[in-house]
C-alpha cells in the first residue's frame, strides 16, 4: 500500500500536478473573476494568432461579442480548430463516448491534462476522497491493471445490473475495504439500493457521482446503505470539472478559476437568476484546440445571490442534464426533472427506473423491479398526474435497463419523435 503511494506520488510529482492544486486551493473562492479575465484575454490573442477558425475574432473586444460555438460547428471545421502552435503528436487525445451522437475527438495539451487531474483532486477533496485512497470506479470505462494498482482503485464496471452482479460487487466493496465509491449514480444507486434490501451498513468515507443526473432516490438510499451524503460532479470528457455540489445544499460551486461558465438563453443572452439556460463554457486551458464559448448541451439553472454554506462563488441551483433527458408533458411543457424522480421516491422494490417519452403524448416507464413489487397502477396515476391525463404510459418490466453506448443509463430519455 505504502510502495503503491509513493509510486503514485513520484508520478504524480513529475508533472506539476500537485502545484496546480496548491494554486486552486489558494485561489478558489478569492480571486475567481480576476484570473478569468487575464486568462481569457491571453487564450484568445493565442486562438487569433494561431488557429485558421477564431482569426476573425480579432474584432472583438471581451467574451461577449463572441459567437456561441455549437458541437456542430467544432465538427464541420474540425482543422480550423486545432491550434497550429502544437504537433499533433506532442497532443494527449480525447475521445468522448459520443452517448448522445457520434464519438468526437478533442486534442488536450499535457497542461490541460495536469490541470484535469488537478481539478478532479482539487474538488474531490470534498467528498473525502485524495490521490491514493482505496475506491471503486463505477463506471464503463476500465483502466488498466496498472493503473488500477497505482491509482488504489477497484473497477466496478456496470455491463449489466443484475441481482448477481450486484451481489458480487456488493461483497468485494467490503472485502476489498472501499473507502470512496466515484461513478454513475445510476449504477452507485442500484447498489445502495441492494445493499438496503439485504439489511447491510457498509460505512463509506465519500460517493462522488458524475455523467448523470443525482435524483433524490439515489441520494437517501446512498445515506442508508452508506451513511454518506453524495455529491454531484459536473463534469465532462472533454473540458474537466465545471462545478461540484457542496454538502451542505445540492448547489453546484462551478470551477470559474479554469473556465467562464454562462448561462444563456436561446438568444445568447445571460438569463436572470432562477431561470434554466444552456451552459455555454470557456476553457481557459483548451490551448490545443481553443474552445471559446462552447455550448455543452447541458441545461441548468443558475444559482442567486451566495449559497449559504459560505463559499462566495457563482453556483447552479439545478443541473438539468441533457438536452434530450428533457421530458414534456402532452401540452409541450417541459417537466421539471426533480418532479419525474420525486414520483418514484416512496416506491419500494424498485432497483432501477427510466422515464422515456416515446412520442408527444406517449411515455414508457422501464422497470426493473424486485420481489414484492405491486405498484404499477399507482405509479402510471402519479405519472398521468405529471404529464397530463390524456397521456399513454405504458409500464415495461426489464432484468436491467439497457445501457446506452456510453454505458451510461439516464433514468430520463427522449426518443425522437
Ligand atoms: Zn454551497
Amino acid at each position: 500500500m505504502r510502495k503503491a503511494l509513493f509510486k503514485i506520488t513520484q508520478r504524480v510529482k513529475n508533472g506539476r500536478v500537485f502545484e496546480k492544486i496548491a494554486n486552486m486551493e489558494e485561489l478558489y473562492g478569492v480571486a475567481g473573476e480576476k484570473e478569468q479575465e487575464k486568462k481569457f484575454t491571453t487564450l484568445l490573442k493565442h486562438a487569433i494568432d494561431t488557429t485558421d477558425y477564431y482569426k476573425s475574432y480579432a474584432k472583438y473586444k471581451s467574451i461577449e461579442e463572441c459567437p456561441v460555438i455549437e458541437k456542430k460547428v467544432i465538427k464541420e471545421n474540425y482543422n480550423e480548430f486545432l491550434s497550429n502552435d502544437f504537433k499533433q503528436d506532442e497532443l494527449i487525445p480525447m475521445t468522448t463516448s459520443g452517448s448522445y451522437g457520434t464519438p468526437f475527438t478533442f486534442y488536450l495539451t499535457k497542461e490541460k491534462k495536469e490541470m484535469q487531474h488537478a481539478e478532479v483532486t482539487f474538488f474531490s477533496r470534498w467528498a473525502n476522497f485524495d490521490i491514493g485512497v482505496k475506491h471503486g470506479y463505477v463506471a464503463s470505462k476500465i483502466k488498466s491493471k496498472k493503473d488500477q494498482f497505482i491509482q488504489n482503485q477497484l473497477s466496478i464496471a456496470p455491463f449489466v445490473i443484475s441481482e448477481d452482479w450486484l451481489s458480487n460487487e456488493m461483497e468485494k466493496i467490503v472485502s476489498k475495504k472501499i473507502k470512496v465509491l466515484i461513478g454513475y449514480p445510476s449504477a452507485i444507486g442500484a447498489i445502495a439500493k441492494f445493499f438496503v434490501s439485504k439489511n447491510k451498513f457498509y460505512k463509506l468515507d465519500g460517493v462522488i457521482t458524475i455523467s448523470e443526473i443525482l435524483t433524490e432516490d439515489v441520494r437517501l438510499n446512498v445515506k442508508k446503505a452508506f451513511g454518506v451524503t453524495p455529491i454531484s460532479r459536473y463534469s465532462t470528457e472533454e473540458l474537466g470539472v465545471l462545478g461540484i455540489e457542496c454538502k451542505k445544499n445540492q448547489k453546484h460551486h462551478l470551477n470559474n478559476i479554469n473556465y467562464i461558465i454562462e448561462i444563456l438563453d436561446e438568444h445568447d443572452n445571460p438569463v436572470k437568476p432562477g431561470e434554466t439556460g444552456r451552459v455555454v463554457v470557456t476553457d481557459l486551458y483548451s490551448y490545443a484546440m481553443p474552445l471559446i464559448r462552447y455550448d455543452t448541451g447541458d441545461l441548468a439553472v443558475l444559482g442567486k445571490g451566495n449559497c449559504n454554506c459560505g463559499l462566495e462563488t457563482p453556483y447552479l441551483e439545478r443541473l438539468t442534464g441533457r438536452k434530450l433527458e428533457v421530458l414534456y408533458n402532452t401540452d409541450g411543457t417541459p417537466v421539471a426533472s426533480m418532479g419525474l424522480n420525486g414520483k418514484m421516491r416512496d416506491i419500494e422494490n424498485i432497483l432501477q427506473f427510466q422515464i422515456i417519452q416515446v412520442g408527444e403524448k406517449d411515455y414508457k416507464i422501464n422497470l426493473v423491479a424486485m420481489k414484492g413489487f405491486s405498484e404499477e397502477k399507482e405509479i402510471i396515476r402519479r405519472y398521468k398526474e405529471l404529464f397530463g391525463y390524456d397521456s399513454n404510459i405504458k409500464v415495461e418490466y426489464l432484468e436491467d435497463i439497457p445501457p446506452l453506448k456510453s454505458g451510461k443509463r439516464p433514468y430520463i430519455l427522449q426518443k425522437h419523435y
